[in-house]
């Protein structure tokens, strides 16, 4: 339903229950949340010194849908004063239990690809578009996305990263805000945030295709090297 939609169901419904003397509304504190939010203008962003002050600021976050279904919020994690920065696009099911950035299978190939161009996760920062797990690990849709990028813009500000790496597909084209496809993207040098950013494949991807491996090696390879001047 659209948000103009909704605001026109929400001024009826409030209307009805006035006329019957009714003063609560209807639908749930999470639903007039999100309303508020869509229909309220958007505050400017704090200025943040460290990414405790993000995280405190994101809260029991209700900004999209996708705090419907989520277990724990994926903040990220990583030092803070990382050169690195990997973004994904969504928390899976084992981050959403675990409350952390790639675990499982595809965790366990990009520690190993980290490991192969002499890098360490603790090295690096690993963050995603979105920070709750969309429904059946489906792409985040435009409006989470959009939901979701004041945190994801405040932890790029706070870490300052030499170079960010998108894994992904929808993490490529929800940064560098393209839709060209990821052969074209991959290994790519390109800027966002005011950060320069190379997009790769995701390691799920990888694992499905691991033809593919030999070019995310490359492109670690150059990020590691950075950009060309
Ligand atoms: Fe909030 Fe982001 Fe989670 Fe949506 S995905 S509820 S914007 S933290």
């Amino acid at each position: 339903m659209t948000d103009s939609r909704r605001l026109a169901d929400l001024a009826d419904n409030l209307a009805c229950r006035s006329r019957m003397g009714l003063s609560k509304v209807a639908g749930s504190r999470e639903d007039l949340a999100q309303l508020m939010d869509a229909v309220m203008p958007a505050a400017p962003t704090p200025r943040f010194t460290s990414l405790a002050q993000v995280r405190q600021w994101m809260g029991e976050c209700t900004r999209c849908s996708l705090s419907r279904g989520r277990d724990k919020i994926v903040f990220g994690s990583g030092p803070e004063d990382a050169r690195i920065m990997f973004i994904g696009e969504g928390p899976g099911a084992q981050e959403d239990r675990q409350g952390l950035p790639f675990v499982g299978p595809a965790g366990k190939l990009l520690d190993a690809m980290l490991a192969a161009v002499g890098l360490r996760r603790e090295q690096v920062y690993i963050a995603n578009i979105v920070k709750c797990r969309p429904p059946g690990n489906r792409d985040p849709q435009a409006e989470e996305v959009a939901a979701c990028r004041p945190f994801l813009e405040a932890q790029v500000k706070v870490i300052a990263p030499a170079a960010i790496c998108t894994l992904g597909r929808p993490a490529a084209h929800a940064l560098l805000n393209s839709d060209a496809p990821m052969g074209r993207l991959r290994g790519q040098w390109s800027r966002a945030l005011g950060v320069p950013v190379l997009p790769t494949y995701h390691p799920a991807y990888l694992l499905r295709t691991p033809e593919a491996k030999a070019l995310a090696y490359a492109d670690l390879k150059a990020l590691v090297k950075g950009p060309t001047p």
